[in-house]
């Protein structure tokens, strides 16, 4: 009989699930609106969602679960410790989810799982210390080092709220100057109309404004780009990875952020490992896949 797990990415907006193999191929994938019950994230959808991709999931047996979410996830303990986008506060998310979907059920950090799945089939594999980094609202780092990914309960990687520019605006964790509020893909675009007077509410619109050549766009973008490099700077002389996966929605900027990135690190550098920067591979499949792993190990 074949055997499949159930994958599901919790997002604010969204949830991703899909059905993953033992290789790792997704064989399945629904996405669906976030279903909330006063102001927090509906856990009997997640229950749902499972269910659904067992009807799908045809003559193979789901043998098992893998969620992952943002917030403080304390993967040890199957504990949603702090969601504050998904209204959860000391949640035993991996039992709920357990007990009602009969199955194993692994819980997972959504950027600490998405970079499992790219230190394991992306853009990072076949070393043993690494860091991948999405850009997108916020910032933070998946980080492997010496071949383990740091959880620290839950509170490992939050390299977005490092800061870079202390008389910088307040970041949403209430400090000023963090790094997302010069280099999310959210302020930027915000910085961006503020200093332009253009009305743009997408990254993507400042990237082809660099492109483009325009000032304001070249003096916001050079901001978040060191930015990044102040903050990259302080990880990789901690931990020292060899390669560093950017992804989120930022990282489709490609070169025009890479490029100058690359260059400042070597400028910021003397004997530190400088890491190899590449685009992450695996787009925003990588917290479906790296739940899916999860999954496998729960269910082994
Ligand atoms: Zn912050």
């Amino acid at each position: 009989m074949d055997r499949l797990v159930a994958a599901i990415d919790v997002g604010g907006t969204s949830i991703k699930s899909a059905l993953v193999a033992e290789d790792l191929s997704v064989v399945h994938t629904l996405r669906t609106p976030t279903r909330r019950v006063d102001g927090s994230v509906d856990v009997a959808q997640i229950v749902e969602l499972i269910e659904e991709l067992r009807a799908k999931a045809g003559d193979a047996v789901v043998v098992g679960a893998g969620v992952a979410a943002p917030g403080i996830i304390d993967e040890r303990l199957g504990l949603a410790r702090v969601g504050v986008n998904l209204g959860w506060r000391d949640l035993p998310l991996r039992q709920l989810v357990a007990d009602a979907a009969g199955i194993p059920v692994a819980l997972g950090h959504d950027v600490r799982t998405g970079g499992l799945a790219e230190f394991t089939v992306g853009a990072a594999t076949g070393v043993r210390n690494a860091m991948f980094m999405p850009i997108g609202t916020g910032i933070a780092a998946a980080v492997l080092v010496d071949g383990h990914r740091l959880d620290a309960d839950g509170y490992a990687g939050e390299i977005g709220h490092i800061v870079v520019d202390p008389d910088g605006a307040v970041c949403g964790c209430g400090i000023r100057g963090c790094l997302e509020t010069v280099a999310s893909a959210a302020f930027i675009a915000r910085n961006y109309a503020e200093r332009s007077g253009k009305p743009v509410t997408r990254a993507a619109d400042v990237a082809a404004a660099v492109d483009a050549g325009d000032p304001d766009a070249l003096a916001v973008w050079e901001r978040a780009v060191e930015g990044l490099a102040t903050a990259l700077t302080t990880a990789i002389t901690l931990l020292a990875p060899e390669v560093v996966a950017i992804g989120g929605g930022l990282s489709e900027s490609g070169d025009t952020l890479l490029v100058p990135l690359r260059r400042s690190l070597e400028g910021r550098t003397t004997f530190q490992r400088v890491p190899t920067l590449v685009r992450a591979a695996l787009g925003d499949n990588a917290g479906c896949i790296g739940a899916g792993i999860l999954a496998w190990q729960a269910a082994a």
